[in-house]
């Protein structure tokens, strides 16, 4: 895979030829095709889908499947309508918590996750967790910012109604090994939701060989536009569950007093949908099909070595995360006694493009004992001279910030 040929396909790397953009892990840049289909679909294809019966509505209905296909079968199902279209991981976790909570979840039932989860993957379940009487319980981490084994054992043993879980970690990059956790849980009665908003698009992705139940996707982390991602569920789960948003569209029977509901995907899909998105994550999805997601993933793990050796060299900086195989491409560093932002800020200046705050994980941010990291994150166009770019900044970093680091 040649990151230097691929960067043609990114209009945004014309228009900012010496952006070293570090933030893909936020969300990432968009290749022509992405642009050019959801362009192509505004300007001929567009009207409203599942209402109209004239052709052009047709149309618009069967590119919106078209594209549910597309999903289906980059995450390795056959079935299309096991994928529902939401806005972002953040609904599908939302989704997820409402109906599972409500279908589910009782007085002392407990919801596990773990401790280095995204807010999206947390706070929703303690919402619902609240509304059912139920409590919450994490898997913690050990010191290399790997899942506690030994504690998931005991913590199984409560019998969860529900594990949630990162496939990979957006502070630490570490990755989860799903298909064993997705065994151990169901052993003991739970069900078994993966955050793949960081996994999917740097992994290849079979949620039935992962023996997932629910599987979340971002859309615009994987190429798409905004406001479009894949949320992915077995058949039979979806049935049993009640909706989540309720109005037009979701229905099959309405009368003043009560409604019946339609099956899924439909029933959790209310209003009209972001269907042009929609077309335009499955050209994503396209593209990445393309490139081979083999390739992006050893191409990630090779700029995550190549960056992890050179970090290491940089005086006084302290790097998060495993050092072995089971990290993807993100990287999370500090300068004691040095704010994150200003690093960011110093970073940014210099033309390196990276994110720093608690990255949505504050509880995760605790167990690692600091408030806030810098964070570089790696995808199919970042080139080894970029990761180069970045130790280098980061050794002047240390030269400008000296009298700063504790
Ligand atoms: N889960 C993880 C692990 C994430 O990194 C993020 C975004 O940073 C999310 C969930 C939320 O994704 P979205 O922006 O699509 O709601």
């Amino acid at each position: 895979m040649d990151p230097r040929a691929l960067r043609r396909d990114f209009p945004v790397f014309e228009a900012h030829p010496d952006l070293v953009f570090l933030d893909s892990a936020a969300s990432a840049q968009k290749p022509r095709s992405v642009i050019e289909a959801l362009a192509r679909f505004y300007q001929t294809a567009y009207a409203n889908v599942h209402r109209g019966s004239y052709p052009l509505s047709e149309a618009a209905t069967e590119a919106f499947e078209a594209a549910r296909a597309t999903l289906a079968g980059f995450l390795g199902t056959p079935d299309p309508d096991e994928v529902v279209f939401v806005r972002n991981a953040t609904e599908g976790m939302n989704l997820l918590a409402h109906a599972l909570g409500e279908r589910y979840l009782g007085e002392g039932d407990t919801v596990l996750v773990t401790e280095m989860e995204h807010h999206a993957n947390l706070v929703p379940w303690q919402q619902a967790a609240r509304r059912k009487g139920a409590r919450i319980r994490a898997v913690p981490i050990t010191d290399q910012g790997r899942l506690d084994l030994a504690a998931l054992d005991r913590l199984l043993g409560e019998e969860p109604r529900i594990f949630a879980f990162t496939q990979m970690s957006n502070v630490l990059g570490t990755v989860n090994p799903v298909a064993e956790l997705a065994e151990r849980a169901h052993r003991a009665g739970a069900i078994v939701v993966v955050d793949g908003a960081q996994g999917a698009p740097h992994l290849p992705v079979n949620v039935r060989a992962l023996g997932a139940d629910f599987y979340v996707t971002s859309g615009h982390k994987m190429l798409g536009p905004t406001g479009a991602s894949a949320l992915w569920g077995r058949r039979e789960l979806w049935q049993e569950l009640p909706p989540f948003l309720t109005g037009g569209g979701m229905i099959e029977r309405v009368t003043i007093e009560e409604s019946t509901f339609a099956p899924p995907p439909t029933r959790f899909e209310a209003g009209t949908p972001a269907f042009a998105e929609a077309v335009g994550l499955a050209a994503a999805a396209e593209y990445l099909i393309g490139v081979g997601m083999d390739r992006v993933w050893r191409h990630d793990r090779e700029l995550t070595r190549r960056a992890l050796a050179a970090l290491s060299e940089v005086p006084d900086l302290r790097v998060f995360g495993p050092q072995g195989e089971d990290r993807g491409g993100v990287v999370s560093f500090a300068f004691p006694g040095v704010h994150a932002h200003d690093l960011a800020t110093f970073l940014g200046q210099k033309g390196v493009a990276v994110r720093s705050g608690h990255h949505c994980a504050q509880p995760l941010h605790r167990r690692l004992g600091v408030a806030a990291t810098t964070r570089a994150s790696f995808y199919l166009y970042n080139t080894e001279e970029e990761v180069d770019r970045l130790a280098a900044v980061l050794h002047e970093a240390r030269r400008f910030f000296a009298s700063w680091i504790e």
